[in-house]
Order: C-alpha cells, then sequence, then structure tokens
C-alpha cells in the first residue's frame, strides 16, 4: 500500500496561508482546540486559571475572529484568555496577536532572537501589514517552563526553520487520561546546507526530550505536514467508538517526525546540484 512521506508544498500552500475565506475548528482533547485556515493552525489549550493561545495564523482580524468564535462555539470564554505563546517570529504564526494584546491584554511569549527577526526582517518587507505590530513580554529559552492553573508548557530551542524557533511539549487530557503532546514549532527545513544540519539537530534534540517526556500525540502548525484538514474534519465527526487520531504513541511520533527528515533531505539533494 502507497502511503506518503512527506506533505506536497507548492506555490498555492505559500498564497492558500493568505486566505481568510476558510476556517475550522474541532475540540482535539478535553482541554486542547485546534483552529485552522487553509494552510495554517493554531491551538487553545485550556487550564484551571484561563486560555493560553498558541500561534496567531495571519496578521487578519478574520483569523482573530475564527479563533474567538471558535472559542465560543466549543463553551469556552474567550475573556479567559491569558496567554499568547508563538513557536516562531514568522508573520504565519505571529499573526493576529495584536488583537489578543488590544482586546484580551494578553502576555505574550516568543523567543529574543525571532523577535529580533520579526522586527528588523519581515518575512514580506515590502508589505507593511505584516510587520511587527505588537510587543512580546516575555523572552523564552531552552529549559523555560510557561506555568497557567494546572497546566505547564516545556520550551525548546529548536534553531534550523528560524534561529529562535522554539518547540514544545504539554499535557492533554482526554476522558480523564492525560497525554503529553508536542508541537514541532518551525515545520520546514530552510534552504541551506549548514540550516539543515543544524534543522536536523534540533529534530534529534527534541526527539529525545519527546520519548523522556512520554510524548504520545503530535500537533504541527501548519496542515500541509499532518494531512491537518483531514484530521480536523474527522475529529469533527468522530464517533465515540473511534480512536483520537492525534493519539499516535510513542513509535507513531518517530515516524510523525520522519517526515521532517525526509523533506530535509529533498532539500539537501536540491542544494548540493
Ligand atoms: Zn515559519
Amino acid at each position: 500500500m502507497n502511503r506518503r512521506n512527506k506533505p506536497v508544498v507548492t506555490k498555492e500552500t505559500i498564497m492558500g496561508m493568505e486566505d481568510m475565506s476558510y476556517f475550522i475548528h474541532a475540540m482535539i482533547f478535553d482541554d486542547l482546540l485546534i483552529i485552522a485556515q487553509k494552510e495554517t493552525n493554531c491551538f487553545v489549550l485550556k487550564t484551571k486559571d484561563g486560555l493560553i493561545v498558541i500561534d496567531a495564523i495571519w496578521p487578519a482580524k478574520e483569523a482573530f475572529e475564527a479563533i474567538e468564535n471558535a472559542i465560543i462555539d466549543v463553551g469556552w470564554n474567550p475573556d479567559t484568555i491569558r496567554k499568547l505563546i508563538i513557536t516562531h517570529g514568522h508573520v504565519d504564526h505571529t499573526g493576529c496577536g495584536k488583537w489578543f494584546v488590544e482586546k484580551y491584554h494578553v502576555d505574550t511569549y516568543l523567543s529574543r532572537i525571532d523577535d529580533i527577526v520579526w522586527r528588523e526582517h519581515p518575512v514580506k518587507p515590502d508589505r507593511p501589514e505584516t510587520w511587527k505590530d505588537y510587543n512580546i513580554d516575555h523572552y523564552i529559552q531552552d529549559g523555560d517552563t510557561i506555568t497557567l492553573g494546572d497546566k505547564v508548557i516545556y520550551v525548546y530551542s529548536t534553531p534550523g526553520h528560524t534561529q529562535g524557533g522554539l518547540s514544545y511539549i504539554f499535557p492533554v487530557t482526554e476522558s480523564e487520561e492525560i497525554h503529553m503532546a508536542a508541537l514541532w514549532g518551525g515545520s520546514t527545513p530552510p534552504w541551506t546546507e549548514d540550516g539543515v544540519k543544524q534543522y536536523l539537530e534540533s529534530l534529534d534534540y527534541f526527539m529525545k526530550e519527546a520519548k523522556s517526556k512520554r510524548v504520545d500525540v503530535a500537533l504541527t502548525n501548519h496542515t500541509a505536514i499532518d494531512n491537518g484538514l483531514e484530521r480536523i474534519a474527522y475529529s469533527k465527526m468522530r464517533m465515540s467508538y473511534m480512536p483520537n487520531i492525534y493519539i499516535l504513541g510513542w513509535e507513531g511520533f518517530q515516524r510523525f517526525c520522519e517526515v521532517f527528515r525526509t523533506m530535509s533531505y529533498v532539500v539537501l539533494e536540491r542544494v548540493s546540484k
């Protein structure tokens, strides 16, 4: 049986990141909500002391409203949003954060390196609407933890996609069972040989840490990586006897990480030509 081992990333994928005509969301754990447009997604983690938003899709009011509406739709209260945690300083993750800062006065988190890159080297220098538009309150780095209520998010420096890229591990719950979820923050490898080497070292490091944290849930912030739209659609319509499609176990998580390795080899082949 033929199974794909790498995502399809095309020009359309990049253009799709700015398409705000389509959003979908689903509760994928009792305390984790995913919201996606066509190509990029974010998460909302519920704690006993409020909500944490992880990544913020795109600097568009539609994205902000989609996240707010999803929170209301699942019966949570957006007035309890306390924190916004960003994986890396690219515009498709810093996204609509300024509205969370303005309306909900959230505490914001990112690495110092990526905050500087976001400010000084915007991804789209000719488009002011994508430039840095809110402050980061907390610079985080490898080994840090972010705590709210009953939840602790573990922070890992995983440079490669960006120099200050971060990945996270945190607990999620389904039917009172706790699982450990890993979010690899920088999806695609960079286009240089040294960059790919660093990216793969970060991946090895993150997998080692994930093993020690007994990770069994794989998350990503781009839908092309994990057939995200299909996983979300499945989760929305999931019958009670069906498995949670995000729980892969340790073996499954390792295979999930192979996708990033395969993408890296594709880049290495091309840059060495
Ligand atoms: Zn990026």
